[in-house]
């Protein structure tokens, strides 16, 4: 038995399932999960020692790879000031003056511990804001687990949600309204209908949660000038995509100025941290200034701080997502031409930092088209990469990362391992 396995044993007699995070246990994909001993820039080792080149990062948050040595000397610096006040420090200023720099729809902005906490605050601010009750949210798009976020469509068009979890009250699921990604014709209609009772649309700017899919213009455009139309509020949950798709975030490519934004991942530089804001009319309703309330023990903790700050700072530099954009481009496209190679329905797509790999003929742009690709080829090529030395997301619906420690030789080597994987599975 490799330790692997002894370790995911062990791991289950007191763990439910033997993982803190469900996707972790590998149910998608099949075979023993990996337990990482150490990770060093773009690689990660396992507890039988073999190296892996990492595309999961953490699941976003290592945008310039593993122990990056200006982080880890932030966070042991701030480490050794102090753990935690549950009082204010200047750090949080600083955070709170760049992310309002680096984004121009954030007026103000609360620091949290993770994005569920972001996304679940974003929502109680906007229905107290509004005195509304409903939020729309589209299908395959991933908020968190807060109860009014777990909620899939119900049968037939324009019904009210129906939970996706055990445990989610069906009253809490009903102010959920679940639309298809990308369906303006039913945004436009279910607006019409119920506009004057919506509190909020969120939305993942670009999804990564159902593999990665692109927004129309059109759909971008729609949300927005609904909205604002309506009286809700547009919050962008850029948690997985805010400073991986770019600098200034989804937003910033899509030209859109929401109403609220969440932040998560990247931010917190691979601690626990995650962050909202936006309109400064808005987050005045935020406890201690407005009736909204929302708290956190460790809520803008300094050490998570340190490590925010200083990714933050990395990824500022001139040029550096540029290179970054480029070698993911560089992934993708050699992706792309393999799977034309091979003749096999593969494909790959990018937008900054962030893949999507795709076991079917073309890119899909909804949910049913992601659910509708080859989920056995995908898990036969996810097993091949990882004998390989390749991790990716153990699950055909998850998006993959490139940091910016990945170096063309690490994209080579990706995809000559892709080519031999993609030969396997044909
Ligand atoms: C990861 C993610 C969340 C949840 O963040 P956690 O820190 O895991 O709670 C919310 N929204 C999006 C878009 C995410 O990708």
């Amino acid at each position: 038995m490799s330790k692997n396995q002894q370790l995911f044993e062990r791991a289950q007699r007191h763990i439910p399932g033997g993982v803190n995070s469900p996707v972790r246990a590998f149910g998608s994909v099949g075979g023993t999960p990996r337990f990482f001993e150490r990770g060093q820039g773009a690689y990660v080792w396992d507890a039988d020692g073999q190296r892996y080149i990492d595309y999961v990062g953490s699941w976003g948050p290592l945008i310039v790879g593993h122990a990056h040595p200006d982080v880890l000397e932030a966070v042991q610096a701030a480490a050794a000031r102090g753990l935690s006040f549950g009082a204010p420090t200047e750090a949080e200023i600083e955070l709170a003056d760049r992310l309002c720099a680096l984004l121009p729809s954030l007026q103000q902005v609360r620091l949290v511990s993770s994005g569920t906490e972001a996304t679940m605050s974003a929502l109680r601010l906007a229905r107290g804001f509004t005195g509304r009750d409903k939020i729309v949210k589209f299908e395959g798009c991933y908020h968190g687990h807060a109860d009014s976020l777990l909620v899939k469509a119900g049968s037939g068009l324009l019904t009210f949600g129906n939970p996706s979890s055990a445990g989610v009250p069906a009253a809490v699921a009903a102010d959920t309204l679940v639309l298809p990604y990308n369906d303006v014709v039913q945004l436009e209609a279910l607006f019409e209908r119920l506009g004057d009772q919506i509190a909020a649309v969120i939305v993942e700017p670009f999804a990564g949660n159902m593999n990665l899919i692109r927004p129309s213009a059109e759909f971008v455009q729609a949300m927005r000038s609904l909205t604002e139309r309506h009286g809700a509020l547009l919050i962008y949950d850029e948690v997985m995509t805010g400073f991986r798709v770019g600098l200034d975030c989804a937003q910033g490519l899509h030209g859109v100025v929401p109403d609220l934004t969440t932040l998560g991942k990247v931010v917190g530089g691979g601690m626990p941290l995650a962050a909202f804001g936006g309109r400064a009319d808005v987050m005045a309703r935020l406890a201690p200034l407005g009736p909204v309330y929302q708290a956190g023990t460790l809520s803008g903790n300094p050490v998570a701080v340190a490590a925010g700050l200083a990714t933050l700072e990395l990824i500022s530099a001139p040029g550096v997502f540029a290179t970054l954009t480029e070698r993911t481009t560089l992934l993708a496209d050699g992706l792309n031409r393999l799977g034309r190679e091979l003749d096999v329905p593969f494909c790959a797509d990018s937008v900054g930092a962030m893949f999507g790999i795709y076991c079917a003929e073309r890119v899909p742009t909804s949910y049913a088209e992601v659910t509708a690709s080859n989920r056995e080829r995908f898990n036969r090529f996810f097993h091949a990469m990882l004998d390989l030395g390749v991790y990716l997301a153990p699950s055909a619906f998850e998006a993959g990362f490139v940091s910016t420690v990945h170096s063309d030789d690490d994209i080579e080597a990706t995809l000559e391992a892709a080519r031999s994987a993609l030969r396997q599975v044909k």
